[in-house]
């Protein structure tokens, strides 16, 4: 038997670090929500008890680092299973970007082998077990639009937003998100979204509300170490976004349109300063996405 399902990249519409913890990890508070740009994981029964992986991109760990394997992993244990597994993912998230592709991939894979495995897990299992692989797993497996806290594991749903356009830009290079937190500074932070505002938009279905409260703590440090991600902002600005941010700890920009043929042109105008543009559609709603295929 085998089963298909989809993983959905997510963009931040607000990130604030309130303090650093005992732990090491900074204390959040971020809305996330879900993206029309998705990798495609296949799951597939194999004889024997091996773990097998197969992906589209030379840019993944091939072993036991991808966390779709990690995640494949950890069910096996916690569940006994002594199954063997093929994973194939179809990567077409930027890796190492702001959009959590590792993430999704290892949600979409405990879901998909929970479904593979006919286990009967709730997604609130699921996320908690995901939490364990790593902080943005949990809101990957339930998807939609959240507010997450803690490291970005607890997590409330709150209103989708309306549907609208997501054009993004990733520089050419990744960042890391271990670096970009080490580099924070909580105490010098001079301008924090406010999470509260952004939720009454959300409430409200206010578009332009959204693009005013749009704001992400981690900008300017990763726009210190890299600067071509401020060029792209500013780039982004110019070309008429209606609103513009970084997304997680970057590098990836992306700027929310209204209009399909304004994010078309916007793509246009941007690809001279940047190879990997898309325009995608917001997804946002809190429908978890379990509508895939399953092949026997
Ligand atoms: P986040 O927004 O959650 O911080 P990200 O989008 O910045 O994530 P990812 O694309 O998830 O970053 O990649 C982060 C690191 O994880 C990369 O260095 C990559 O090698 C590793 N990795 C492990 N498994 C995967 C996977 N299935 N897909 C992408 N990256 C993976």
């Amino acid at each position: 038997m085998e089963v298909s399902e989809k993983a959905p990249a997510k963009i931040n519409l607000t990130l604030d670090a309130l303090h650093k913890r005992e732990d090491g990890y900074h204390e959040l508070e971020m809305i996330m929500t879900t993206i029309d740009l998705s990798d495609r994981i296949e799951l597939a029964d194999i004889y024997g008890d091996d773990i097998v992986l197969e992906n589209s991109s030379g840019l993944i760990p091939q072993d036991e680092r991808n966390l779709a394997y990690r995640a494949a992993d950890l069910l096996r244990q916690r569940m006994g299973i002594t199954r063997g597994v093929k994973i194939t993912i179809h990567k077409r998230i930027p890796v190492a970007a702001g959009l959590a592709g590792g993430s999704s991939d290892a949600a979409a894979t405990l879901r998909g082998l929970n479904r593979l495995w006919q286990l009967g897990l709730s997604l609130e299992e699921l996320a908690e077990m995901g939490a364990e692989i790593g902080s943005d797993v949990p809101f990957c497996v339930w998807s939609g639009t959240a507010l997450a806290k803690g490291r970005g594991e607890i997590l409330t749903p709150v209103a989708p937003p309306p549907p609208c356009w997501v054009v993004l830009a990733k520089p050419r290079h990744g960042v890391s998100t271990a670096e970009v937190f080490q580099a924070l500074r909580v105490d010098q932070i001079d301008r924090r979204p406010n999470t509260e505002a952004m939720i009454r938009a959300l409430e409200q279905g206010d578009y332009r509300g959204i693009c005013r409260h749009l704001g992400n703590v981690l900008e300017e440090v990763t726009m210190q170490m890299y600067p071509e991600v401020r060029r792209l902002k500013e780039k982004m600005q110019q070309f008429g976004a209606d609103g513009v941010l970084m997304s997680g700890s970057g590098p990836t920009v992306f700027g929310l349109v209204d209009r399909e043929s304004r994010a078309r042109r916007i793509v246009n105008g941007l690809r001279g300063f940047c190879r990997q543009v898309y325009a995608v559609r917001m997804l946002g709603s809190n429908q978890p996405l379990l509508l895939d295929k399953t092949r026997t």
